[in-house]
């Protein structure tokens, strides 16, 4: 199994690493980063009726509808640059979701190769997002305990100034996480069952890359 060749799920809470993990993946193999959080962000940024329909429900931290993200997932792994494979971050959120993948995988000839579970526990989960930093400019991912940018408030890459995500806050972050048990994590049992799902204790950044790369090798 080629890595360069895999359409991937990478599900886990809010905080487990998907996104940073996802950006070292992409720095040594040509899979597409297909993140419906950030999506949805740029939605919300450029005032479309979607983005305005997501908007709400993001600040609270609740799920935008599945229809709307399934639709928007099926027209991005539709685009050249999915040819060669995809890292869904973020996607699917819930059981009807994924039946929602499943039919676009199918209705495009295209199947599903695996899904990697990021396993952490809740409270270091919470201490990542409430600390998390994100770059405005190229999106690159911080945190003021475990990944501090050399500048305080600046990116290492670009210069620019890192933001925290409104949702990002202990309130928010603690509803996301009450979300992600009760609507994503019956996904893992989902998974489990058609026999794709590899789970992988999230703490240590280094170590996950081993076991992914080991993994898919
Ligand atoms: P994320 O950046 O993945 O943490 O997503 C931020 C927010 O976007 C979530 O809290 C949801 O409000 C929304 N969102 C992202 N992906 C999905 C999805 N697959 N289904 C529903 N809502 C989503």
């Amino acid at each position: 199994m080629q890595l360069t060749k895999k359409n991937l799920v990478f599900l886990g809470a809010p905080g487990a690493g998907k996104g940073t993990i996802s950006k070292r993946l992409l720095e040594k193999y040509p899979l597409a980063h297909i993140s419906t959080g950030d999506i949805l962000r740029a939605e919300v940024a450029a005032g479309t009726p979607a983005g305005r329909e997501a908007e709400t429900l993001m600040k609270a931290g609740k799920l935008v509808s599945d229809e709307l993200v399934a639709g928007m997932v099926r027209r991005r792994i539709a685009e050249p640059d999915c040819d060669n494979g995809f890292i869904l971050d973020g996607f699917p959120r819930t059981i009807r979701q994924a039946e929602l993948l499943d039919e676009a995988l199918t209705g495009a000839g295209r199947t599903l190769d695996g899904v990697i579970y990021f396993k952490v526990d809740d409270e270091l989960l919470l201490k990542r997002l409430t600390a998390r930093l994100n770059c405005r400019g190229c999106d690159a991912i911080y945190n003021r305990i475990f990944m501090p940018p050399r500048t305080e408030g600046v990116c290492d890459k670009c210069g620019s100034p890192l933001y925290q995500r409104p949702d990002d806050s202990l309130e928010t972050a603690q509803s996301r996480l009450k979300v992600f048990y009760a609507q994503t994590s019956p996904l893992i049992e989902y998974y489990t069952t058609s026999g794709q799902l590899h789970t992988i204790t999230a703490t240590d950044q280094d170590e996950i890359m081993r076991e992914l790369v080991a993994l898919l090798a």
